[in-house]
């Protein structure tokens, strides 16, 4: 039989990826809310490939098939448009990325590409561990990076404990990330990256990513910064000189709470001081093909479509849940038991006017209701009660409708005491770095209607007038199952 030839495949390639290409720039014309809803599947693409399916499919298969010998070949050697082995790629996952890479980047004139992870700690780590590597005319060299300390508390250890202590590359904290000098101060020649959170969770801190971004290139470094309480409905830190965005996907972009993810999303031709160009010039391509590829921590098929399917309205879900979010930070700012409240969306935040000037609803200017810019500052608030810990506990054991769980980002409001949860491990002194007390509870705001959430913290302070409460439990669920409390 004679064969097609590896040349025959390669031409395919190259028209295929001129026609999908060309797609992309179509969508880029779009606005936000269409590109987030249709990303980059297109009905020509179903009807060739997917059974005309109009949801994007999951393939949970771990590999792909070639035609013949020579298709392998150009695939194996990446020349055609190929996914291999899903470790590496897979067509659910390349939606996901796809969708993900145009609205981090929308309307900021960056070119950029995404890479999806399984958690958000697994994208953090694909984002710096290749600034961390040995220099060979310096081999001896104790790198550092420079970030802020008030972080996730998932970031703190794998900064503090993985990579401080663990592995001796320096984590120099910042400790006001409002203060350009304490950055200018911490950066040498064996610095490689800068890293901020913003805001941060759960303490509300933000800095002036413009000028941090200025500071890092004029040190030929890149600006790490996890975006992931913003999402890119709020903030797109590329537009205002950001290399490298990571996204803890789990959060608000899946709302649904129906799995982990995470994204990388990174400009192309970033700033580094490392030796590595084909790293610098497409940042999360190389990440796919060469560490992640090594390292395997790529996303689920399933997690990504089922997280893709929730991103297609983050738009509208950020404003619904950011103004809910303000009603409710007004109604705790006044109340007598509250001792201070954290929001960024508040006057009275020290960093308001700060966050004021990045954190506006994208395309709100398009928007029949608003028909202007519009700030809004997302659904993640913490506040103090008066009376310590134990107050805070009996105000928190009171939550009626607010689930108690460490998470956020959810449909659903939850709520968490960040001291004894996600600040837990990383000891009295780094929460205090990280500016955490123990009267703390983080809320995380979801969909339901103001006033019922607003009711629900209302009657839990009442604890602190000696209000006593019972709830009772059914003994079977609906389902059948028989409750823990049947005995
Ligand atoms: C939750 C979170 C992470 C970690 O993400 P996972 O998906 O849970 O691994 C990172 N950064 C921030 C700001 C987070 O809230």
């Amino acid at each position: 039989m004679k064969t097609k030839g590896t040349q025959f495949y390669i031409e395919a390639g190259k028209r295929a990826m001129a026609w999908h290409q060309q797609h992309i720039e179509n969508m880029k014309k779009c606005r936000f809310d269409t590109i987030a809803v249709h990303g980059i599947y297109s009905m020509q693409e179903a009807l060739d490939f997917n059974q005309g399916s109009v949801i994007e499919p999951i393939y949970m298969s771990t590999s792909q098939t070639y035609r013949d010998s020579d298709e392998m070949e150009a695939a194996l050697s990446y020349q055609i448009p190929t996914w291999c082995y899903s470790r590496i790629a897979n067509p659910s996952m390349y939606y996901y990325e796809g969708v993900l890479a145009l609205i981090e980047s929308y309307k900021t004139g960056v070119d950029a590409s995404c890479i999806g992870t399984s958690s958000g700690m697994s994208a953090i780590q694909s984002a710096v561990d290749p600034f961390l590597v040995v220099d060979p005319k310096n081999p001896g060299a104790k790198l550092n990076f420079v970030g802020t300390c008030q972080v996730y508390g998932g970031t703190y250890q794998q900064f503090n404990v993985r990579k401080d202590q663990e592995q001796n590359i320096e984590w120099r904290k910042i400790v006001n990330p409002s203060n350009l000098e304490e950055w200018a101060s911490k950066i040498d020649k064996n610095t490689r990256f800068l890293y901020g959170e913003l805001p941060s969770n759960p303490s509300q801190s933000f800095f002036d990513i413009r000028a941090v971004a200025e500071l890092a290139h004029s040190h030929n470094l890149p600006l790490i910064i996890d975006s992931t309480v913003a999402t890119p409905a709020l903030l797109r830190p590329l537009e205002h000189g950001a290399d490298i965005v990571v996204q803890s996907v789990t959060k608000s972009l899946f709302t649904s709470g129906l799995g982990i993810a995470g994204a990388v999303i990174a400009r192309k031709n970033l700033t580094s001081n490392i030796d590595n160009d084909a790293m610098k010039a497409d940042f999360c391509t190389y990440l796919k093909l060469l560490p992640n590829r090594d390292n395997g921590p790529s996303i689920s098929p399933m997690n990504a479509i089922l997280a893709l399917n929730d991103i297609r309205t983050i738009r509208t879900r950020m404003d619904l849940y950011s103004r809910t979010t303000m009603k409710v930070a007004e109604f705790l700012s006044k109340h007598k038991h509250i001792e201070g409240v954290d929001y960024l969306g508040l006057e009275s935040h020290p960093l308001h006017e700060l966050a004021k000037k990045y954190m506006f609803l994208v395309d709100s200017e398009y928007d029949e209701l608003y028909g202007k810019k519009v700030n809004r500052y997302g659904h993640l608030m913490s506040f103090r009660i008066k009376g310590g810990a134990k107050a805070t506990r009996d105000v928190f054991d009171a939550f009626q409708r607010i689930w108690r769980a460490t998470d956020l980002g959810r449909i659903k409001s939850v709520a968490t005491i960040p001291a004894i949860s996600t600040h837990q491990q990383q000891g009295e002194e780094g929460r205090k770095l990280a500016n955490i007390p123990s009267n703390l509870i983080r809320l995380c705001v979801g969909g339901e209607h103001p006033d019922d959430i607003i009711a629900d913290i209302n009657q839990a302070l009442e604890v602190l007038d000696g209000k006593t409460y019972q709830v009772s439990y059914p003994e079977y669920s609906t389902g059948g199952a028989s409750s823990a409390s049947l005995k």
